[in-house]
């Protein structure tokens, strides 16, 4: 295959640059937390595929499952002749999600599709357009979710115009001058100036925002928009894309808060590197669209369920649940010491909810100004030394933890000891 140089070479002249790499190396194999590049190097992987391998790169129970439906039929569409794999897929879904009401759940390819089919649905039940999301959030790239999607730079520039009836709040962001009491005023604010509340379907938020930094979504947040959304009829969907199979320490994020939404979007770590994504919901809802309204020629790929399937089983059976809350705590701890001793007054916060934890940079304590330059340095130095690290954050300040939750203690250790000597490097 060749150095990672000629790869390079061959993808720059081959592969539009609008789809960037944060890596310049080329993956040669992987497994668990660990990836070798095609020159032999070594490293360990806090990126996960962008929060895919909770269970790991190749986690054996996935790949057992997968290959055995490979060696059955790997296509049928599940509109043309349906399979088992889909229906206990959603089986499983519909039993894992929070909601004491009979669920159903739709399975499409990737994560933008789950939450176009969300609103898609939430506009079928409900005859309403509106759909109401969060500064800073991040819910895909095709044209309804890039136009949800709350930043411009690099996703949305120069390519709109967006579809109509979005309609904006402020995210909850203590620490950005933002309180619950903030967002919901404005809340109340936008149904007197923009969004007449009866012909809003849907309001969607991340119960952890992803790629807008990490930030948690207080609880009390969601308990007053469950109150909201049913005083004026309107859907709330918890776009659980990154947040959910376990990396916060639960099913699903929105599950600290104690609020059932009625409509919930899935992907990522749910099959353990496949590519199937779900939408989750009140039966009745789900059921809102007719007969031919929902799917798409791969949606529910055999394989990816039956990956997924054992991905799950895997969570389940390992415990995953009680490791990424151990995980979070170890983070936090560790986080903090190597931030009082190597770069004091530069790491402004440590959050998140189980292990979906981040670090913020900011250049001084006082001012808390955003710092990317020192947070993309750090992110160089991590990766020349065997770290993948991946940032995130409206100003693209914060480095977030994806690593399987299923990495040894030994290997997670290897890990914040480059992670120091990079910081240090990079702030020297
Ligand atoms: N919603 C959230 C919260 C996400 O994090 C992402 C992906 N980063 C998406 C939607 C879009 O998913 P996909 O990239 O699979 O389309």
């Amino acid at each position: 295959t060749g150095s990672n140089a000629a790869l390079l070479a061959r993808r720059e002249a081959a592969v539009p640059r609008g789809v960037a790499s944060a890596a310049p190396v080329f993956a040669a194999r992987a497994e668990n937390a660990e990836l070798w590049d095609v020159e032999g190097k070594r490293y360990i992987d806090f990126a996960g595929g962008i929060a895919v391998l909770n269970t790991g790169h190749r986690h054996p129970k996935v790949i057992e499952a997968a290959k055995a439906q490979e060696d059955l039929y790997t296509h049928t569409s599940f509109q043309v002749v349906p399979y088992e794999p889909y229906v206990a897929l959603a089986e499983k879904l519909n039993e894992l999600a929070p909601g004491d009401f009979a669920k159903k759940t739709l399975l499409v390819t990737t994560g933008a599709e789950a939450v176009e089919n969300a609103v898609k649905i939430a506009r079928a039940h409900t005859g309403r357009p509106g759909v109401i999301a969060f500064n800073g959030s991040y819910h895909g790239r095709t044209l309804l979710t890039l136009g949800m999607t709350g930043k411009i730079s690099p996703y949305k520039k120069d390519v709109g115009p967006f579809p109509s009836d979005i309609f904006r709040a402020p995210f909850p962001d203590a620490r950005q001058g933002v309180t619950v009491e903030d967002s919901l005023k404005a809340l109340e604010m936008l149904f007197l100036t923009d969004a007449q509340p009866d012909r809003v379907a849907a309001i969607i938020l991340e119960p952890v925002l992803g790629e807008g930094g990490y930030h948690p979504v207080p609880a009390e947040m969601f308990q007053a928009l469950r109150a909201i959304c049913d005083r004026h009829g309107i859907l709330l969907i918890s776009d659980e894309i990154q947040a959910g199979f376990g990396r916060t320490g639960t099913w699903f994020a929105i599950e600290h808060s104690g609020v059932a939404p009625d409509l919930i979007t899935c992907a990522k770590s749910m099959a353990g590197g496949y590519p199937v994504a779900g939408v989750i919901g009140r039966a009745e809802v789900m059921d809102a669209m007719a007969p031919g309204g929902l799917g798409g020629t791969y949606g529910g790929n055999p394989v990816a369920c039956a990956a997924a399937l054992a991905a799950i089983e895997a969570i389940e059976s390992e415990g995953l649940l009680a490791r990424s809350t151990a995980l979070g705590e170890m983070f936090k701890a560790r986080f903090a010491e190597i931030g009082a001793r190597v770069a004091p007054y530069r790491m402004w916060d440590i959050r998140g909810l189980g292990a979906m934890i981040a670090v913020e940079f900011v250049t001084d304590f006082d001012t808390a100004a955003p710092d990317a330059a020192l947070t993309k340095a750090v992110i160089a130095k991590a990766l020349d030394k065997g770290l993948i690290l991946l940032a995130c954050g409206m100003h693209g300040n914060a480095l977030r933890i994806m690593v399987p939750l299923t990495a040894s203690d030994a290997i997670l250790e290897e890990a914040m000891v480059i992670f120091e000597g990079a910081l240090a490097e990079a702030i020297a």
